[in-house]
């Protein structure tokens, strides 16, 4: 069987860390290490480990994180201010952890790309 992700630790409770937010698909938690005053991630309970697995079941899952990332955006007060949200994908895109995640990066001036 594949080895659990982090964030099934994080979820299970076998690593610890403050969910920020949850519902029955999603959860929220602080990324451990931040490149902004302000990053989160947005995961989905249910593990697909890339985007490139992502099936046409999994378009309202999807649909749901990034309504998830508005609303914390929001409670973070970075609505207005302005916000990016990121799908890190395989090596070249800097994945690390293959369980797919949204990152919701703000609170101050990011550098454009
Ligand atoms: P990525 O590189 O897009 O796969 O993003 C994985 C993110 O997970 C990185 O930004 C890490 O800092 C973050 N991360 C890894 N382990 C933890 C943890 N235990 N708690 C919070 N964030 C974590």
């Amino acid at each position: 069987m594949e080895e659990k992700s982090v964030f099934e630790m994080i979820l299970n409770k076998e690593i610890e860390s403050e969910i920020i937010y949850e519902d029955d698909d999603i959860f929220s938690i602080q990324d451990i290490n931040p490149v902004a005053r302000i990053h989160l991630l947005i995961i989905p309970k249910k593990r697909i480990n890339t985007i490139n697995n992502l099936s046409d079941e999994d378009t309202l899952l999807v649909g749901k994180m990034i309504q998830v990332a508005k609303d914390l955006a929001k409670k973070y007060e970075i609505d207005q201010s302005g916000y990016r949200l990121i799908f890190n994908t395989n090596d070249d895109g800097g994945q690390t952890v293959y369980h797919i995640h949204l990152h919701l990066i703000g609170g101050e001036k990011l550098k454009a790309f």
